[in-house]
């Protein structure tokens, strides 16, 4: 019904925080739509838009909305009741997909969302290496817990609190931040932290500033700093894991880390996180080791389900293919629609437009771009039938199931707005 979005948006705000439970839902222009349903590549609104969606649930939803696997196992699971407080069979199955893909001969713990997964990774090094400080990158997103909101992307970049008020300075103090894509920053950092420093933790794609891809060296470069500190690096794969690769980016680039968190994907759409790492490391944890870990919802039965559900279904569907496939003709017709108007980064499935005549290397220059033009850009995608992330600072996303059909509309989509953008 018209209208019904408005309604509820005026009535969520008497009990809801700006209307909303996550900041950048709040940056959808006038307000916030309201969704009621959820099929395959499209998002129904209370107001009755049909929607293609790009956002995903920001990153999740490999294999679109209510994938029938996925549905089907979490049904099944429910059927036979969805918490025990007791280890399951579908954690084992799932902590064996995930160790084999992405940490052979090591372990995993799984956590409730990617937030838990980087304070636990972060928990880890420091337990294991004995040392306090933290390497992150300005505009890299790790979760909205204190260590690291220091120079943060997504929403805490979009709102320009890169130091949230309550984070102690004490805290702070403990994460030394450098240049992303710029080595001689990094090592720079590490020579402040010195003999202190525990890891160094960095989004191997940055997803959380718009999309900006490692330079060639980048990687291999931190993981000789790594090494010459005796520090550990930590790879947050919570957006690229399960989707560059099966091995995440670790296997894309070649780049060996000494922990990896992973989140989005591997729960299906439902809440998790996971540390993995090997066996020597993890072991740190409780209940064998010091470090304290616990959660009444770790590796809950319906969450576990639906991440074997899809990552079997991955591995039997090509999907990740078909999503990068979709992901490149989008990316290669918005980049030919906008004609030099826009810069277009991709990695595989993840991408996003820029408004610059530069080519986007950094988030200096993504936060250089015409932000202004990019909420306008996403106003008129949704006028034409398409949801676009609302925040320049955001990945769009496609699934396995953005088909030939769904890219037409899009491009449709790409080819007005770019004529009415000009
Ligand atoms: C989304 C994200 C997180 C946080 O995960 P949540 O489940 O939202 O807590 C951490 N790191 C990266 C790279 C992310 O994209």
């Amino acid at each position: 019904m018209l209208g019904m979005s408005k309604e509820l948006y005026e009535e969520a705000s008497k009990f809801l925080v700006g209307g909303v439970d996550s900041p950048v839902r709040a940056a959808v222009r006038p307000y916030p739509f309201f969704v009621k349903e959820g099929v395959g590549p499209y998002i129904i609104t209370e107001d009755n838009e049909k929607l293609v969606d790009y956002v995903l649930g920001y990153g999740p939803l490999i294999l679109g909305h209510a994938n029938e696997a996925v549905k089907r196992r979490v049904i099944e699971q429910i059927e036979r009741g969805w918490l025990y407080g007791t280890p399951t069979r579908v954690e084992l199955e799932l902590a064996k997909k995930v160790v084999s893909y992405v940490m052979p001969g090591g372990k995993v713990r799984f956590v409730n969302s990617g937030t838990e997964a980087t304070m636990t990774a972060i928990r880890l090094a420091r337990g294991f290496t004995g040392r306090n400080k933290i390497m992150k990158f300005d505009g890299c997103y790790h979760g909205a817990h204190d260590y690291v909101l220091v120079q943060a992307g997504s929403a805490a970049s979009e709102y320009g609190v890169p130091n949230s008020r309550g984070v102690p300075p004490q805290v702070a103090a403990l994460t030394v931040v450098a240049k992303y894509n710029d080595l001689e920053s990094a090592d720079r950092a590490a020579k402040a932290a010195g003999d202190d420093l525990a890891a160094i933790i960095v989004e191997p794609v940055i997803g959380n500033m718009g999309v900006i891809p490692p330079d060639r060296e980048f990687l291999r470069g931190l993981r000789e700093i790594a090494d010459r500190y005796g520090s550990l690096l930590i790879f947050d794969e919570v957006i690229t894991g399960f989707r560059l690769s099966m091995g995440g980016a670790q296997q894309y680039f070649g780049v060996k880390a000494d922990i990896v968190t992973l989140g989005k994907i591997i729960g299906g759409g439902f809440p998790i996180g996971a540390v993995t790492a090997r066996s020597e490391i993890m072991d740190l944890l409780s209940p064998r080791g010091p470090v304290f870990n616990a959660g009444t919802f770790n590796a809950n039965p319906v969450t576990m389900s639906a991440g074997l559900a899809t990552i079997e279904t991955i591995e039997a569907t090509d999907a990740l293919s078909k999503a990068s496939k979709a992901a490149k003709e989008i990316a290669e017709y918005a980049e030919a629609a906008f004609n030099g108007a826009a810069s277009v980064n991709r990695v595989e499935s993840m991408f996003q437009l820029f408004f610059t005549q530069r080519s986007v290397v950094s988030p200096d220059d993504a936060r250089a771009s015409d932000r202004e033009k990019y909420a306008k850009f996403h106003e008129l995608m949704r006028k034409y039938g398409v949801f676009v992330p609302p925040s320049q600072f955001e990945s769009q996303f496609t699934s396995a199931v953005h088909d030939d059909e769904v890219i037409l509309t899009t491009e449709e989509a790409l080819r007005k707005a770019a004529s009415e953008l000009k």
